[in-house]
C-alpha cells in the first residue's frame, strides 16, 4: 500500500488532507481533540524525515462562505502545543496569501489552510478548486479516514494534479484500510460478523455484502425483532421494519443456500416501558408480551454468542446488542464487548466500527484489548457495504 509510512518526506511540502472536524465549546477551545491526536503520527512523520506541512480540514457545517466560528484559526493554540511548533495559518485555503506562505514553507514548518468548506466548491468536487489546493503540496497526503466516502475536491479530485509516486495515504488511515482488509478481503475462518442497532434497513446492505464474505453472522439490538417477527414469532412492541419483513426473510434463505449460519438471538429482556426503571423479564426472544418491548438480548443468547466468537478467527463488530444508554439494558451489549476482547486474547483478529459499538468499546475500556478501533463512522460503514471509497480508490486506483 501507497503509505507516508515508505515514503521519505525530505525536502517535500506534504500537503494533507486531515480530519480536524473536532468539537469547539461557546469559547471556542477544543473539547475533544480525538482527531487531531489521531493525525500526529503522520505529521510527525513528515516533520522527522525534513519535510513541511500543509493542513488542509473541513470544520462544521458552514452554509454560505466564510464564519468566524467554523473558522481553523481557533485550532491553532492547541496545534501550536501538540507539535510545540510556530503554526501559519492561510485565512483562505486559496487565496495569494496563502500560496506565498506554502511556496516559501521550509522543512520542519507547518501551515493550516482555513476551512475548505468556506468554498462550496469542496463538497461540489470542483476541479479547478481542487487543482489550485494541489499547488499547496509537492506530495498529496489522505489521512482523513471520515470523508473517504465523500467525492470532494480535497479528499479525492485533488489526488488527480499530483503523479503516481507523489500521492499515498497517512498513517492513520493506511492502518483503517489494513483493518479494513484483513477482515473483509483477507479474513482467517471462521468470519463472524455481529450486526446490531436500531434498525434493519440501515443495516440489510452490510448483511448482504457479508452474505458473501462471513461464516457467521450474529443479529442484535432492534432489529433483531424484524427477524423474529418474520420468522412468525411475537414480539410484542418491539422495534420492527414491517417493510423489511419480507427481506429478512430472503436474506435468511440466502444465508441457509451458502450455508452461512445467521444467529438470531433466542431470549430477551422485555420492558413494559422505554424506560432505564421499566420493569423487566427474561423471555423467549419469540414470545414478547403484548405491550412489552424486547430491549436487550438474555442469558442464553450470550452463552450462545461467546460459543460462536470463541471459535472464531476474525471478528467484525458494528451496532449495540441492546440500548446500552440505558444501564438496565447495557448488558448484551457489555457481554459482546468483553467477549471480543476475550476472542481478541485467544489469537481473534478483531475490528469494532460505527458509532455505539465504538462508545461500547470505550466505556467498557476495551480499547486496547481488540485489534483495531475503527474512527470512521459513515466511511467504514460504506467499506463494509462493498462500496468502493472514492478517496481511497483516488490514491490506490
Ligand atoms: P444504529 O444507529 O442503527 O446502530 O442504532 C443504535 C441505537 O439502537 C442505539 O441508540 C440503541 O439504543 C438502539 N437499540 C439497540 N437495541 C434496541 C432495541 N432492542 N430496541 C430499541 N432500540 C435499540
Amino acid at each position: 500500500m501507497k503509505t507516508a509510512a515508505n515514503y521519505d518526506f525530505n525536502g517535500k511540502r506534504a500537503l494533507i488532507r486531515v480530519d480536524f472536524n473536532v468539537p469547539l465549546n461557546s469559547e471556542f477551545q477544543i473539547t475533544d481533540p480525538t482527531r487531531i491526536n489521531a493525525a500526529m503520527p503522520t505529521i510527525n512523520k513528515i516533520i522527522a524525515d525534513g519535510g513541511s506541512v500543509v493542513l488542509m480540514s473541513h470544520l462544521g457545517r458552514p452554509k454560505e462562505g466564510p464564519e468566524d466560528k467554523f473558522s481553523m484559526k481557533h485550532l491553532i493554540p492547541y496545534l501550536k502545543e501538540v507539535t510545540g511548533k510556530e503554526v501559519k495559518f492561510g485565512e483562505d485555503c486559496i487565496g495569494e496569501e496563502a500560496f506565498e506562505l506554502s511556496a516559501n514553507l521550509q522543512p520542519g514548518e507547518i501551515l493550516l489552510l482555513n476551512n475548505l468548506r468556506f468554498y462550496k466548491e469542496e463538497t461540489k468536487g470542483n476541479e479547478e478548486f481542487a487543482q489550485k489546493l494541489a499547488k499547496h503540496g509537492d506530495v498529496y497526503v489522505n489521512d482523513a479516514f471520515g470523508t473517504a466516502h465523500r467525492a470532494h475536491a480535497s479528499t479525492t479530485i485533488v489526488a488527480q494534479y499530483f503523479a503516481e509516486g507523489e500521492k499515498m495515504f497517512g498513517l492513520l488511515l493506511g492502518k483503517e484500510i489494513e483493518a479494513m482488509d484483513k477482515v473483509l478481503k483477507e479474513s482467517k475462518r471462521p468470519f463472524t460478523a455481529i450486526l446490531g442497532g436500531a434498525k434493519v434497513s440501515g443495516k440489510i446492505q452490510i448483511i448482504e455484502n457479508l452474505l458473501e464474505k462471513a461464516d457467521n453472522i450474529i443479529i442484535g439490538g432492534g432489529m433483531m425483532f424484524s427477524f423474529v417477527k418474520a420468522l412468525g414469532g411475537k414480539i410484542g412492541n418491539s422495534l420492527v421494519e414491517d417493510d423489511y419483513l419480507e427481506l429478512a426473510r430472503m436474506t435468511m434463505k440466502k444465508a441457509a443456500d451458502k450455508n452461512i449460519n445467521i444467529y438470531i438471538p433466542v431470549d430477551a429482556i422485555e420492558a413494559d416501558a422505554f424506560d432505564n426503571n421499566a420493569n423487566r423479564k427474561e423471555v423467549a426472544a419469540d414470545a414478547i408480551d403484548d405491550n412489552w418491548m424486547g430491549l436487550d438480548i438474555g442469558a442464553k443468547s450470550m452463552a450462545d454468542i461467546e460459543e460462536i466468537l470463541m471459535e472464531s478467527e476474525t471478528i467484525l463488530w458494528n451496532g449495540p446488542m441492546g440500548v446500552f444508554e440505558m444501564e438496565n439494558f447495557a448488558a448484551g451489549t457489555r457481554f459482546v464487548a468483553e467477549t471480543v476482547a476475550k476472542a481478541t486474547a485467544n489469537g481473534a483478529f478483531s475490528l469494532i466500527g460505527g458509532g455505539d459499538s465504538v462508545a461500547a468499546i470505550n466505556k467498557y475500556e476495551l480499547k486496547d484489548k481488540v485489534s483495531y478501533v475503527s474512527t470512521g463512522g459513515g466511511a467504514m460503514l460504506e467499506y463494509i457495504e462493498g462500496k468502493e471509497l472514492p478517496g481511497i480508490k483516488a490514491i490506490r486506483g
